[in-house]
Parts: C-alpha cells; structure tokens; sequence
C-alpha cells in the first residue's frame, strides 16, 4: 500500500520497481518501521522513567501492589482492580458531591446529597420510562427544575437564597421540598400522586 502511494508520488507506473521507488525516497520499509514499533515497546517497558514506572506508581496509588505478584489469575486480577476503581471513584464523586466551596449557600445538590449516598444507578435510569418523565425527574434530583431556588441563582445580581419565595403562595423559599411536599398549589396534583405512591401527605 506504502509503495502503492509511494509510486502515485512520485508519477511512476507500478512496473516501476519497488526497490527503486524506496531508494529514491530513501524511506525505512515496512517490515523496518514494524521492527521499530516493537522495539520501542520494549524500550518503553523497561524504561522505568517512562511507561513502566508509571504503571508501578499507578499500583501503589491504588494500593493494589500484590497484584503485580506473578501467578494471579485473570479474573481475580481483573475483579480486584475493578472493585478499586469503583471505590476510588465512588470517594472521589462523594467529596465531590460535599464540595461547598464555590457556594456561600453550599452547592445546588443540597438536597440531592440527602437522599444519594452511593454511586449506583437509579431504577428510574435502568427502567424504561417516557423520555419527558425521565427528564423532569432528573432535572428534579439535581436540582435544575426552573423553582426560584434554582432561577434566582442566574438573575443578576443573584437573588439571595432566602428571598427566592414562591411566587404561587408566597409562603416560602420555592425549593423542591416545598414544591414536592408543602405548596397549596399543587394539591390536586399531589394527592393523586401520593394516593397512586400508596402514601399520605403527612407521612413525609
Ligand atoms: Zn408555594
């Protein structure tokens, strides 16, 4: 293919000989770069500044240096390393989700982080739901529902948290709580959806 391109080049037919088209170009053949390629994985293996070493720090970063023992089987190295993935991720987006530091009122998953411990996902994520109700649902969850808690972060100059009132019964800070569970509006709505989730309105 190399020399096929090589010939088009350099405007010669393909009776033009090979050996000739790679001494005009004076490039390395194939079977050459092949060599090459491989003998740099091997120099990047045992080249403890390079690939190596950083694979052994990786190891150690993740407390997981016993697998470099010889002998261990596939699965379990695989099952092992999976299982300390999913724990150093799970920290990470756990402190993550705690993270108030870009907020005076903490971050916008308040109320996300009092219902969401684990990194799993959700039934309503793994169950096959219209894609309208999937969309509210989340954008509930996170905290992106247009509520004034929410639309007062964007105004300009932002709405301070406790002045974001409900504008239906203006009784107070229209966050997901009080649409969910506390403003009158909603009443008709809410008590079919607590009557069809078998549950009382008190209950909460
Ligand atoms: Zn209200």
């Amino acid at each position: 293919m190399e020399i096929k391109a090589s010939k088009i080049f350099l405007g010669v037919t393909k009776l033009t000989s090979n050996t000739a088209v790679q001494g005009n170009l004076g490039w390395l053949s194939c079977h050459a770069k092949q060599r090459l390629e491989v003998l740099r994985f091997f120099y990047k293996l045992e080249n403890r500044r390079s690939w190596n070493f950083n694979v052994i720090k990786l190891f150690r970063n993740m407390s997981v240096e016993h697998l470099m023992q010889p002998g261990i089987s596939k699965e379990l190295f695989f099952k092992v390393i999976k299982s300390k993935l999913r724990i150093l991720d799970e920290q990470l987006w756990f402190t993550k989700l705690w993270n108030d530091n870009s907020n005076v009122n903490g971050n916008k998953l308040r109320l996300y982080r009092r219902y969401k411990k684990d990194l799993q996902p959700e039934h309503y994520v793994t169950n096959a739901i219209p894609r309208h109700l999937r969309s509210n649902l989340c954008k509930f969850r996170c905290g992106t529902l247009p509520l004034s808690v929410e639309t007062g972060r964007y105004t300009k100059p932002p709405i301070p948290l406790e002045e974001r009132i409900c504008p239906f019964c203006n009784n107070a800070v229209e966050d997901e709580i009080h649409f969910l569970i506390n403003c009158d509006i909603y009443s008709d709505s809410r008590f079919n959806l607590f009557h069809r989730a078998k549950l009382s309105p008190l209950d909460h």
